[in-house]
């Protein structure tokens, strides 16, 4: 199979991403749109461009039928679906298959299984991942649940299979609580997520977030990039990820990359994947496991040299994987920011025009961005305007060029969060990689508090 035109069921600066890599691969490209980003860069840059809806991503990004359409209006071969919208959508990776075009991503089982919570963990641990400690799968017995809860300790997290994007989730201190909340944690789950099942785990107390990428061929061989730490987040959202991890050594970088890519193989997972563990006091725990192309996959990229859009491409077109695990080489350090349109201090949402634009450049600096002057942010969507990504040979030197590149960086027009970025860079904490899952709340709370 080869991929001629690819359509790319996505916005923003990963439809540029992928763009990007497809040219480089002699592919031509279609963009689809919504009304509200006729003028968006991924639409100017691309060899064809079909609007399939109005604004609201629901019409547009998310509506089916019409990208489905457009691939065959266009002739195109394949679709990416990038991250978010339909990219964690089994059903539309079967759609796609079932009109004979190429899906640049995962077996719809997979997306499936590892999209339930419940049916996730199960894998994973079959799998021979290590997990929280916890139920062992849906629990809807208070009495079960108090059991299972003396046994691992409080507190304990009572969560939603369905849940996501950090919704769904109770963390309950003792038994009477854990009593009321699981009755409860069951019909909001219901009437959040249309399924009331729930599941409880373990409470860990200052755990660092941190991701492994896996890639697979489809045919029982994976390999592993290494991690990345993304402990640095507000509300679940990720503001700033690097790799590698400051706390990991090299021994342990193989030993759990062993551990998950051979998950990989022999579950015959197909594609790009990341696999998200909790980390405390040196152990690993399974949260939940990502199948697609991540937000932050440059700074794995970074550190490898190795793309991997164009590794989807590849494996899409049933090639086999383009390196041997023995031959990749982790090297240097690199730090993402993620530049959004936002108030830096209350982040309320800054959409707007794009007055001046000047993207940070010079050795090892890359800019992810659909971003150009007299450009209009549209209010429908991500705040995310832009990934600033720097690399270092040490990850001193990577800090110190990072706040090279956000000093340069100039977004006129809108508020955006680069002076978050930069007081950050500045605290002995961030920069000693002394940070947990708790670090940023807390604080930005602190800050507040000053006034
Ligand atoms: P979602 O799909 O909603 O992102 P996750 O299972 O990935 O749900 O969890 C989201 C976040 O919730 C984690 O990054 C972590 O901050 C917190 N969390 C989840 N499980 C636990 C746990 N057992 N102990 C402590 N924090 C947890």
């Amino acid at each position: 199979m080869t991929i001629d035109k690819l359509l790319i069921a996505n916005r923003g600066e990963i439809a540029l991403r992928i763009h990007r890599a497809a040219h480089e691969m002699g592919i031509k490209t279609v963009a689809v749109h919504s009304t509200a980003d006729a003028d968006a860069m991924h639409v100017r840059l691309a060899d064809e461009a079909i609007c399939i809806g109005p604004p609201s991503a629901k019409d547009s990004y998310l509506n089916v039928p019409a990208i489905i359409s457009a691939a065959e209006i266009s002739g195109a071969d394949a679709i990416h679906p990038g991250y978010g919208f339909l990219s964690e959508n089994a059903r539309f990776a079967e759609i796609i298959e079932e009109h004979k075009l190429i899906f640049v991503g995962p077996k719809p089982e997979h997306i499936r299984t590892m999209g339930d919570k419940v049916m996730a963990k199960k894998t994973a641990g079959a799998l021979g991942l290590p997990l929280v400690p916890g139920s062992d799968g849906a629990i809807d017995d208070v009495e079960e649940a108090k059991r299972i809860a003396r046994g691992v300790g409080y507190p304990v997290i009572i969560k939603a299979a369905s849940g996501g994007g950090g919704r769904g989730m109770k963390v309950v201190s003792n038994e009477e609580e854990l009593e009321t909340q699981m009755q409860q944690a069951g019909t909001e789950a219901k009437a959040a997520f249309g399924d009331a099942t729930v599941y409880l785990e373990k409470y860990l107390g200052n755990p660092r977030h941190i991701e492994f990428q896996v890639f697979g061929d489809g045919n029982g061989n994976a390999i592993h990039l290494g991690e990345r730490d993304c402990s640095l987040q507000r509300r679940h959202q990720k503001v700033l990820e690097e790799a590698p991890s400051p706390v990991i050594t090299a021994e342990e970088r193989a030993r759990m990359g062993g551990i998950v890519a051979k998950a990989m193989a022999d579950m015959g997972y197909r594609g790009a994947g990341t696999i998200e563990f909790l980390w405390e006091n040196g152990e690993f725990y399974f949260i939940e496991m990502n199948t697609r192309i991540q937000v932050e996959h440059p700074v794995t990229e970074m550190i490898t040299g190795f793309d991997l859009v164009r590794e989807q491409i590849r494996v899409a077109e049933g090639k086999p994987l383009s390196v041997k695990q023995e031959d990749l080489e982790f090297r240097g350090h690199s730090i993402e920011c993620r530049i959004n349109a936002e108030d830096p201090r209350t982040f309320a949402p800054s959409p707007g025009t794009i007055k001046a634009y000047h993207p940070a450049g010079g050795m090892h600096v890359r800019v992810d961005s659909g971003l150009y002057a007299g450009y209009k942010i549209p209010p429908y969507y991500d705040s995310m305007i832009a990934k600033l990504i720097v690399y270092g040979r040490t990850r001193e030197s990577c800090m110190m060029r990072m706040r090279r590149a956000l000093e340069e960086m100039v977004v006129d027009g809108v508020k955006t969060n680069i002076p978050l970025h930069q007081d950050l860079l500045a605290q002995p904490d961030v920069i000693d990689g002394n940070y947990s899952i708790k670090w940023l709340e807390e604080w930005l709370a602190a800050e507040e508090a000053k006034g």
